[in-house]
């Protein structure tokens, strides 16, 4: 592709399809997108959690230093574009269960290239908790998923550009180049499906491992004025709403399933209710499937021998944080032949 390309479908606007539709509208590109507005879509149910630190090891997730100093600054430019609020900056404590924890967690604290990321708790900030001791994690929000998409939505709708479709892949066309859908064409099609990638006869040969996840929302009171993240396994988020929080999840392994089961909502607020020594009420829950892939790189780029078939995919657990590097890399691409990251081009399968 180069910059003659002007009329690009996205299948699927879901945080990959959503942002990646904002970076090629603002290079100018005639943006169409369609999405059947699936309710239990990952990104529909996503909690958002921006959190630079995997727990085990106590280690930087993975491009934690590209991703997280632009990552605030990212999501405020679309919110200033689309007029809605969706970014927000909480506080992240991360309690410890034992001697182990509090020891692994006090050696990284001390580590030069942690120092910017993890702080040391004082008493007071957990002692409510029955926990022994706690670190901050430094430079963690959450991103309101469903209210950063329904503004993006609103914004190509208001331009005749959002259908709310099925996609069927088998009334997509190609024609001297060019790619012709219900009697519209375009220069490319991107294929942002989520876990609906699997439906997809281009991109069969990309290997996913499907996870399964539940998220709750629930009331728990007394947890103090100032909203902050809570974590011990599992994590509780606030949801700006006073007493409201998120509190989730979990990982079902190969699962396709988008049916929420009891089982998993009582382990979900036994647990809160041991971290917190708080009642917890369930007021809703939802069960959705992250699209993980093998290794958790992400799939980025134009199919071998189909010119103009992009895919973009395989956001896993990170979809929130990702997609602020991922998609101004893939529009790029597109547009200019930039190259994307090897570690996510797909061209890294290619015989
Ligand atoms: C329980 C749970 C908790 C999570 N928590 C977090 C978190 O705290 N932080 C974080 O960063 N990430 C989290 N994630 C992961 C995050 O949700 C994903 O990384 C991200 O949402 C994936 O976005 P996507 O756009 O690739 O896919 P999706 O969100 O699945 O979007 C794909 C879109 O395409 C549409 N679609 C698919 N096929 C078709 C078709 N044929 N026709 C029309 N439309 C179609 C779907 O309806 C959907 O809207 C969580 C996920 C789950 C399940």
């Amino acid at each position: 592709m180069n910059s003659k390309t002007n009329s690009i479908l996205i299948v699927g606007s879901g945080l990959a399809g959503s942002t990646l539709a904002m970076e090629l509208a603002q290079r100018g590109v005639h943006v169409v997108l369609i999405d059947n507005q699936f309710p239990q879509s990952s990104s529909r149910v996503a909690a958002g959690l921006l959190n630079p630190i995997v727990p085990k090891g106590v280690r930087k997730t993975w491009q934690c230093d590209t991703l997280f100093p632009a990552l605030y600054d990212y999501y405020t430019h679309w919110e200033k574009a689309l007029d809605a609020k969706f970014i927000h900056r909480y506080p992240f404590l991360n309690l410890h269960a034992n001697a182990n924890e509090t020891h692994e967690w006090n050696k990284q604290r001390e580590n030069a290239s942690m120092a910017d990321w993890l702080s040391k708790a004082a008493p007071d900030d957990f002692n409510q908790l029955p926990f022994e001791d706690a670190t901050w994690v430094n430079h963690c929000g959450r991103l309101d998923v469903p209210t950063l998409l329904s503004a993006v939505q609103h914004h190509f709708f208001s331009q005749g550009q959002y259908f709310t479709e099925q996609f069927h892949h088998n009334e997509l066309k190609k024609s001297n180049a060019i790619w012709c859908y219900k009697e519209k064409e375009y220069d490319a099609v991107v294929f942002c499906e989520g876990i609906g990638v699997l439906e997809n006869p281009w991109f069969q040969w990309l290997f996913f491992d499907p996870t399964g996840g539940d998220i709750l929302t629930v009331h728990i009171p007394n947890l103090g004025a100032t909203p902050r993240i809570i974590k011990q396994k599992q994590w509780i988020v606030p949801t700006g709403e006073p007493d409201i929080y998120l509190l989730g999840s979990n990982f079902h392994k190969n699962s396709l399933s988008h049916v929420p089961e009891t089982s998993d909502a009582e382990a979900l607020i036994l647990r809160a209710q041991q971290i917190t020594q708080q009642p917890v009420t369930l007021l809703s829950h939802q069960r959705a499937v992250r699209p993980t892939v093998q290794q958790r790189r992400p799939y980025l780029g134009e199919h071998q021998s189909e010119k103009g078939l992009f895919v973009y995919n395989g956001l896993g657990a990170k979809g929130s944080s990702l997609c602020s590097w991922l998609s101004p890399m893939l529009a790029e691409h597109i547009l200019a032949g930039n190259p994307v990251n090897d570690e996510v081009d797909i061209a890294r399968f290619n015989g």
